[in-house]
């Protein structure tokens, strides 16, 4: 009787080795099928302490809500409860104002800045130290696969802090010939995709140059955000300099609102980008919006077509493509497309989709049941658009939030899911013939944050990069981050960079 290789439990490919051990004449045959897996590599979970209940974080203090209210935040592969959170309301957000501006006037803006430095480098170093535990938070909590957060977010989280930890004292040389100054207090509101790198990328930068802050992190994956809270208690950040307050739309409102912040930096959709423009309207406070994208992947017929699909793979299955970046568009030259689109198919059927926490996920959860909904709906939208609809022939785990990879080719520039941000695994597929046409459609869309670029020739990259309406042009490769690069957006992605020597600018005043 033929003896079969035990099959993986997961979803995705088993290595199925059909053997026959012994035959009438005693020779051995083995036989290989064409689908095979991985053994499950699960990540403890037991490497992470998360509370069954958190408060707010003010004055250096966990301090309960006055709003007396908490909100769960689950597991999206599970749809299991992880904890509860405060719901910071208008009274909660005023005693961090407040918190925040004594700090500021009192202690942060006095002290000198090589001593700022020293305390951001601290946080650097124990984000570093907590890293396998903020990676896991980062993934029960969001959903992202733990290769991501742990290859990803966490590390580029500390650089972030070690950039801005470098920049501290040496403002004069950043911006020479100029008088640097703090703003104050900073509002700072983030979205769910990048729960601790949007924090990084939004508290490092203030610290830096002199601000104290009020940050508030999305209501659906509030965990690292409190762990980074704990991580500053434990870093001994002087009292009031950062104040962490979970919450809903409606505390975000009251950072914005609030007459005593001099600064919003805001992460998320456009729709909300623009009701906190208006609300900010006639008054003195600065803002930076960083909002939804459509990010063009442009593939050339000289380019190197394996490794192109594989950016196009990365750049939209990425982070379950959560990502304002995630190139959701590709325009393929015409007389490549069918042997590109062939490849992608290929491709998407060995993505393993499945347990974010299993180190072999490509794949993992969408972060909620309305963002699944959402994902779904637009799928259904380019399906009766006319749109020709491929998924990968995976199966999805039977609890959580799950999707199958999915890609539309026939599509047309007008169609909804060309113009539209999905925030999912979803890739629409278009083609052109020229330069001036791909330049035409990539740069018809209602965002401009970022694009791909692949071909052979150099000056081709130049060109196009040129022409791209786009903040991040990115060329033989995708979504690439680096603490020293500005990114950002033009058209409706927003306004206002950062990373870099540019995120330093949003919070300064600059004279003489
Ligand atoms: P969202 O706009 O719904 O929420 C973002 C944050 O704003 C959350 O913390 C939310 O609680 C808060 N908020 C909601 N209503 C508010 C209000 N009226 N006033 C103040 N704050 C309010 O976005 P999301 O669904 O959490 O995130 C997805 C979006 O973020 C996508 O559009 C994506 O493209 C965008 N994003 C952009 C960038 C970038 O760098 N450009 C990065 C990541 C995500």
């Amino acid at each position: 009787m033929p003896v079969k290789a035990k099959p993986a439990s997961r979803a995705g490919k088993v290595a199925k080795k059909t053997m026959t051990p012994a035959t009438k004449n005693n020779t051995l045959k083995l036989k290989f099928d064409t689908s095979w897996t991985y053994a499950p590599a699960p990540e403890s979970k037991s490497a992470a302490i998360i509370n069954k209940q958190y408060d707010l974080f003010i004055d250096g203090k966990w301090q309960k809500p006055l709003s007396k209210t908490f909100i769960d935040t689950i597991n999206p592969a599970t749809e299991e409860k992880l904890s509860e959170v405060a719901v910071a309301n208008e009274a909660d957000v005023n005693k961090a104002v407040v918190a925040a501006r004594n700090a500021y006037e009192k202690v942060w803006k006095k002290i000198p800045a090589k001593e700022r430095a020293k305390y951001i480098f601290r946080i650097a170093r124990m984000v570093q130290e907590k890293a396998r535990e903020l990676s896991i938070i980062e993934t029960l909590d969001g959903g992202k696969p733990i290769r991501e957060s742990r290859d990803f977010d966490v590390p580029t989280a500390a650089n972030h802090f070690f950039y801005y930890a470098g920049w501290a004292d040496k403002l004069e040389y950043a911006f020479p010939n100029r008088k640097t100054a703090p703003l104050g207090v900073v509002g700072q509101i983030a979205p769910w995709n990048f729960p601790l790198l949007m924090a990084a990328w939004k508290i490092a930068p203030a610290l830096a140059t002199g601000n104290t802050v009020v940050f508030k992190p999305s209501k659906t994956t509030p965990l690292t955000a409190l762990k980074l809270a704990e991580i500053i208690e434990e870093a001994d950040l002087p009292p009031g300099v950062v104040n962490i307050l979970s919450g809903v739309g409606s505390t975000g409102d009251a950072i914005v609102r609030h007459p005593d912040v001099n600064k919003i930096a805001f992460t998320g959709s456009t729709e909300v980008g623009k009701m906190i423009q208006r609300a900010i309207a006639g008054t003195e406070k600065k803002l930076t919006l960083e909002l939804g994208g459509k990010a063009a992947n442009i593939i050339f017929e000289d380019a190197p077509i394996d490794q192109a699909v594989e950016g196009v793979i990365n750049g939209i299955f990425f982070n379950q493509g959560h990502v304002c970046c995630a190139g959701s568009r590709l325009y393929v030259q015409e007389s490549i497309a069918k042997t590109v689109i062939r490849k992608l198919k290929d491709r998407l059927e060995s993505l393993i989709v499945g347990d974010p926490l299993d180190k072999n996920t490509d794949i993992g959860a969408i972060n909620s049941r309305q963002q699944l909904e959402t994902i779904l709906e637009y799928i259904e939208i380019g399906k009766k658009e006319g749109a020709e609809m491929y998924q990968s022939s995976c199966n999805l785990p039977k609890k959580g939030f799950f999707c199958k990879p999915t890609l539309f080719t026939n599509v047309a520039q007008s169609n909804r899911i060309a113009q539209e941000e999905i925030f999912g695994p979803v890739l629409a597929i278009l083609t052109f013939r020229t330069d001036d046409e791909v330049i035409e459609k990539a740069n018809n869309t209602p965002y401009g944050l970022s694009a791909g670029v692949w071909t052979d020739k150099g000056s081709k990259v130049f060109n196009m990069t040129k022409r791209l309406r786009a903040g991040v042009v990115w060329a033989n490769t995708f979504n690439k981050f680096d603490p020293t690069s500005p990114f950002g957006g033009y058209k409706e992605s927003g306004f206002g960079r950062e990373g870099g020597l540019h995120g330093l600018l949003p919070y300064l005043s600059l004279k003489g």
